[in-house]
């Protein structure tokens, strides 16, 4: 979707009043909660369910015992600007830090910067010609408007075709192996183009540096405040609650089923994950756009380290090479400021893995000591005896994987039923899955949202 195109000069509408109208969000992540904040501005009765104890999904936070942190990474870039407004429009605009970061990767038992153009056009594994292709690739991926073609060809295919073999194997393949695992090849080029566009932007036009941002507290901080603002609205946040089933009401409006209770809505708004909407709602509420596939996700294994000493120059470096049992390795202490996480070093070892790999049937210790191992052979002059604290974190449902025409396969935001809508980051056809994304697709429901509540 052009977000850009369809939110132009259309955020500052004036809100329809839904006094008295019901409403349900099932999901309490940053997209439930984020929603639930907008739609009680109409006056809504808002209630959200959340299957587990806290709010947040994937973008929630962790007990690491000497401070709380996200429990999987997260950065700001200077230009996601909607999630910058956001955050401004609930008071948190002055608590996002903005650091120069460092971008690396370990090809051939060496690490590379190549966080500046300069270092980036002197990328040694790759020759001249090499590189000329590789920016060329930039240049023109970050010129393409119809991304619909790209839905056609495989990312590999596409990479290959623009900027040759040895370009794809030397820099591409391992940054698509860091960002989605052994399933790397069957996306289509898409992925690596909404890539492109996101983190390449990233780099300030003056200095051709990066620069990248967090909020004080991590993630916490938003949810506790957009929680605040929920109270304030009397929109209710139902924690620890699973529903069970969705179905539609004998004379309209939609039925929740949780907790040994049934509940009446007027409308419902489904933001979790695709396979929980197969479970629980009513076949005859689902609608497909085209054609019925089911869309696989990719799951991430984590383990977070903390440590006395500092591990990483680097906010990603990217890893080619299979002996290590971790994709990347994110250096969350070379932006957050050590006083948010008690002098204690935070850095991450993400694995994607899909619902198929042998790693998710492994216990915590089993994860522990291989991604240990992994951290030794990557950094073998790092005292291991510096390491405070080792956290596994795990989520199966992470990013739906964008194969070969991939928004064939995606449910509509409008149902064929006026009371229920699905919002999730399944519906991201041209995007990389980001909360700033999850932003623009939530404004872009509310225009649309606005003007039903009109026509009741
Ligand atoms: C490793 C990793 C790194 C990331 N890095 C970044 C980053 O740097 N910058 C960035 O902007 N974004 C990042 N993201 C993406 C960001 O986390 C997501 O965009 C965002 O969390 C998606 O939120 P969501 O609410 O759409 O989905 P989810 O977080 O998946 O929320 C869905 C919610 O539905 C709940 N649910 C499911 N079933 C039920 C049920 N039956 N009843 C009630 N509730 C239910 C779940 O418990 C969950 O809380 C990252 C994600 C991961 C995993």
């Amino acid at each position: 979707m052009d977000y850009a195109k369809l939110l132009n000069g259309k955020k500052t509408f004036p809100w329809k009043k839904a006094t008295n109208m019901k409403i349900a969000i099932i999901g309490g992540g940053f997209m439930g909660l984020v929603l639930a904040h907008k739609i009680s501005k109409t006056n809504a009765k808002v209630k959200v369910f959340e299957r587990e104890t806290q709010p947040g999904g994937l973008s929630t936070y962790h007990d690491y015992e000497h401070f709380i942190w996200d429990r999987f990474y997260h950065v700001i870039l200077p230009t996601d600007a909607d999630l910058i407004h956001l955050m401004e429009e609930i008071g948190l605009g002055d608590q996002i830090n903005w650091r120069r970061s460092m971008t690396g990767y370990y090809v051939q038992n060496k690490f590379y910067s190549i966080s500046s153009l300069k270092e980036f056009l002197f990328f040694p594994p790759l020759n001249i010609i090499d590189k000329l292709k590789l920016g060329f690739t930039i240049f023109y991926g970050s010129r393409i408007k119809n991304w619909k073609t790209l839905e056609k060809i495989t990312a590999k295919d596409w990479l290959i075709k623009i900027g040759g073999k040895k370009t794809y194997e030397k820099f591409w393949s391992p940054l698509l192996l860091a960002k989605l695992g052994e399933m790397h090849e069957s996306v289509s080029a898409v992925f690596i183009w909404s890539y492109i566009k996101r983190l390449f932007q990233a780099r300030s036009s003056a200095a051709q540096k990066e620069h990248m941002g967090y909020v004080s507290g991590g993630y916490k901080t938003v949810f506790d405040r957009l929680q605040e603002l929920l109270v304030q609205k009397d929109a209710e946040l139902l924690l620890d609650c699973s529903v069970k089933k969705i179905i539609p009401g004998a004379s309209g409006g939609i039925t929740v089923f949780y907790n040994d209770r049934e509940e009446h809505f007027d409308k419902l708004i489904f933001t979790a994950p695709l396979n929980a909407l197969n479970i629980l709602a009513a076949p005859k509420l689902v609608e497909v756009t085209k054609k019925q596939k089911p869309i696989e996700y990719l799951g991430v294994i984590c383990m977070v380290m903390l440590t006395e000493q500092p591990l990483t120059p680097y906010y990603v470096l990217n890893i080619a090479d299979k002996e290590i049992p971790f994709t990347g390795v994110i250096g969350m202490s070379t932006l957050v400021d050590l006083e948010e996480t008690g002098g204690k070093y935070i850095t991450y070892f993400p694995k994607y893995a899909t619902a198929d790999d042998t790693y998710w049937q492994k216990t915590d210790q089993e994860l522990e000591d291989i991604f240990l191992k992994g951290v030794q052979k990557l950094y073998p002059e790092f005292n291991m005896g510096t390491v405070n604290s080792v956290h596994i974190n795990k989520a199966m449902k992470v990013q739906p994987l964008q194969v070969l025409n991939y928004s064939e396969f995606i449910p509509k935001i409008q149902t064929k039923n006026p009371d229920f809508y699905v919002l999730n980051t399944s519906q991201f056809v041209n995007e990389t899955l980001n909360n700033n994304t999850v932003t623009q697709h939530i404004d872009y429901f509310m225009i649309n949202f606005n003007k039903d509540l009109e026509s009741i």
